[in-house]
C-alpha cells in the first residue's frame, strides 16, 4: 500500500504536490486534545482569530487562485470566485452563528427564566470534494471552528495540495496547530474517520454514493452528527420566452460552468416541443464557441479539463451508452488533447430513450428531453431520485408558481441558472442530494447543539399541595 499521495495537474499532467498519507488516529487525538480550550475561549476571540484567517487568505489570494486552477484545471477567473467565497465565509458565518445559534433568554411568570445556549460537538471530521477544494470544505470548517469545535479535515485525494495550503493558512492566522488537523488520504482514511469513536460528526460534501456509504456506517451511531451535501441530476426547464438567446445562455451557463463539475450543474434540459428546435440550435451555437483550454491559457477559456483521465473516460463512455440506447447526439463529446482530460461540451437528445439512467454524469454533458405540456415538464423535472437544484427559464408567473410548488429541489430558480448559489442563503437538497442538514448559511445548525437551562440566582421553592402539616395532619380538601 502506498504511503504517499501524489497530485498532478489535470491540464498538463505535471507533478504538483506530494505528501505522506496521514495516521487518522493521531490527528483525531490531537484535535480532541485541543478543542475544549478553544471552546472555552470567548466567542469574540474565536471570531477575531477567524477574521485573521480571512486576512491570511487575502494576503495569499493569487497563490491560492493559481494552486486551485492548477490542481482542479478550472480557469483562473473561476478559481478567483472560489477564493472570494473562502474569504467571505468568515463574516457570513459570524452572522449565521449569532442568528441561528445565538443565546436567547425566555422570561416566564413569577421571575422564571430560561436560557438557550449552544455547545460544540467536539471533533468534527470534514470530508471534501475535488470540484471546490477550498470553498466547500471551508464552508464546514469556519462554522465548526466558530462554534468551538476541533476539526480534522480530509481533502479529496484528487486535491490534497489545496487542502494542505488551506490548513496552513489557518495555522498561520493563529488557529492552534492541534485544533485543525489535515488528513491526507483517500476513501480508506475517510472510512477510518467515520469509524473513529472520538469523531463527533462527519461534515461531508461529495457524491451520493459515498454519502450513502457513510450514512450506512453511521447506522448504529445515532449520537453522531452527519451532514451530507451530495450530488444532483438537476433539471432546467425552458418554457415560452421571446428571448431565446438569453434562455440559451442560461442553459449553457448552468450546464457547462466549471466543465459541468458543479453539484448544481444542469444535467437535463427539459423544453417545450415547439420551442426545442430554435432553443437547441442556439444552445449548440454558444456551446460550439466555448473555449476549452488550460486554466492559464490566453484567450481566457470558459472551462478547463475535467479532474482526471478516469473521469473523462467515464463521461465519454456514458455519452456512447446514451447514444447506443436511443439518444440522438446534438453535439458530440470530443477529447481535443491526447491523454489529457479536456472534453468539449456535449449535448444529446434522450427523449426517445425508453429508460433514462438517473445518475449524476459529473461533467460537460447535457441531456435534452422534449415535452408536450407544462405538467409533463414538471413530471420530467421530478423524474429523479436527486433533488438539489432546478430552474425554470421563461414561462409566466403562474408557470413559476406551479414549478416552485411542485418541483422537488432545495434550490428552485426562475430565469436564473441552476448554479451559482449564494453563501448567504441555506444550501442543500432533498432526495439523495442531502439528509436535511443544509449547509452554507444553515451550517451553523449542525455545528452546535442547543442546551436549555431553567435558571435562578437563588434556590427558592415551596410545595403548595399534598403535604401534611408539621403535626402530621393533612390539610382539608
Ligand atoms: P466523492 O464522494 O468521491 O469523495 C468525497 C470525499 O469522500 C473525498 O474526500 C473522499 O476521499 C471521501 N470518501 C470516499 N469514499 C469514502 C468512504 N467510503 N467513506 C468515507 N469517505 C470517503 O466525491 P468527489 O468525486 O470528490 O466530488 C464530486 C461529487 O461531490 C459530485 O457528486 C458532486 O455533485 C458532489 N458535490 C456536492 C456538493 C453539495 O454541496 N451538495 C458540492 C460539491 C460537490
Amino acid at each position: 500500500m502506498s504511503t504517499t499521495l501524489v497530485s498532478t495537474e489535470p491540464a498538463t499532467g505535471a507533478h504538483l504536490w506530494e505528501g505522506a498519507i496521514s495516521d487518522v488516529a493521531t490527528e483525531v487525538e490531537r484535535a480532541a486534545s485541543a478543542w475544549p480550550a478553544w471552546a472555552a475561549r470567548p466567542l469574540a476571540n474565536r471570531v477575531e482569530t477567524l477574521r485573521r484567517f480571512a486576512n491570511a487568505v487575502r494576503a495569499a489570494e493569487e497563490e491560492l487562485v493559481d494552486l486551485i486552477a492548477r490542481e482542479t484545471g478550472k480557469p483562473l477567473w473561476d478559481a478567483r470566485t472560489e477564493v472570494a467565497a473562502v474569504i467571505n465565509k468568515v463574516d457570513i458565518s459570524v452572522s449565521a452563528y449569532s442568528e441561528r445559534t445565538g443565546q436567547k433568554r425566555l422570561e416566564g411568570a413569577m421571575g422564571a427564566r430560561q436560557a438557550i445556549r449552544h455547545k460544540p460537538h467536539g471533533v468534527m471530521a470534514v470530508l471534501g470534494p475535488y470540484n471546490f477544494p477550498a470553498h466547500l470544505p471551508n464552508g464546514h470548517i469556519v462554522p465548526a471552528l466558530l462554534a468551538g469545535n476541533g476539526v480534522v479535515f480530509k481533502p479529496s485525494e484528487k486535491t490534497p495540495a489545496v487542502g494542505a495550503f488551506l490548513v496552513d493558512l489557518y495555522h498561520k492566522a493563529g488557529v492552534p496547530q492541534d485544533l485543525i488537523r489535515l488528513v491526507i488520504g483517500g476513501p480508506d482514511e475517510g472510512r477510518a474517520l467515520t469509524a473513529h469513536p472520538e469523531v463527533a460528526g462527519i461534515l461531508f460534501t461529495g457524491s451520493a454514493q459515498t454519502g450513502i456509504a457513510i450514512n450506512r456506517a453511521f447506522a448504529d451511531q445515532p449520537n453522531k452528527i452527519l451532514a451530507l451535501e451530495m450530488g444532483g441530476n438537476n433539471p432546467i426547464v425552458v418554457w415560452d420566452t421571446p428571448d431565446i438567446q438569453s434562455a440559451a445562455t442560461l442553459v449553457v451557463q448552468s450546464a457547462f460552468l466549471s466543465a459541468g463539475q458543479r453539484c448544481t450543474a444542469a444535467k437535463r434540459l427539459i423544453v417545450r416541443d415547439s420551442l426545442a428546435p430554435r432553443l437547441i440550435e442556439e444552445v449548440k451555437g454558444i456551446a460550439d464557441r466555448l473555449i476549452v483550454d488550460h486554466p492559464h491559457a490566453d484567450p481566457t477559456p470558459y472551462m478547463g479539463p475535467v479532474i482526471d483521465n478516469q473521469a473523462a473516460d467515464g463521461l465519454t463512455e456514458s455519452f456512447l451508452i446514451l447514444m447506443s440506447n436511443g439518444g440522438r447526439p446534438i453535439k458530440h463529446m470530443a477529447r481535443p488533447v491526447k491523454d489529457r482530460p479536456f472534453l468539449s461540451p456535449a449535448i444529446i437528445d434522450v427523449t426517445e430513450m425508453p429508460e433514462r439512467p438517473d445518475i449524476e454524469l459529473f461533467g460537460p454533458l447535457l441531456q435534452v428531453v422534449r415535452v408536450p405540456d407544462f405538467d409533463a415538464a414538471i413530471a420530467e423535472a421530478n423524474n429523479t431520485r436527486y433533488g438539489l437544484s432546478a430552474a425554470l427559464i421563461g414561462g409566466s408567473p403562474d408557470h413559476y408558481d406551479r414549478f416552485w410548488a411542485n418541483v422537488h429541489a432545495g434550490i428552485v430558480n426562475w430565469n436564473n441558472p441552476t448554479n451559482g448559489a449564494s453563501s448567504s442563503a441555506p444550501f442543500g437538497g432533498v432526495g439523495i442530494s442531502g439528509n436535511h442538514r443544509p449547509s452554507a448559511y444553515y451550517a451553523a445548525d449542525y455545528c452546535a447543539y442547543p442546551v436549555v437551562s431553567s435558571e435562578a440566582e437563588q434556590p427558592r421553592a415551596t410545595l403548595g399541595t399534598g403535604l401534611r402539616d408539621a403535626n402530621g395532619i393533612s390539610a382539608p380538601k
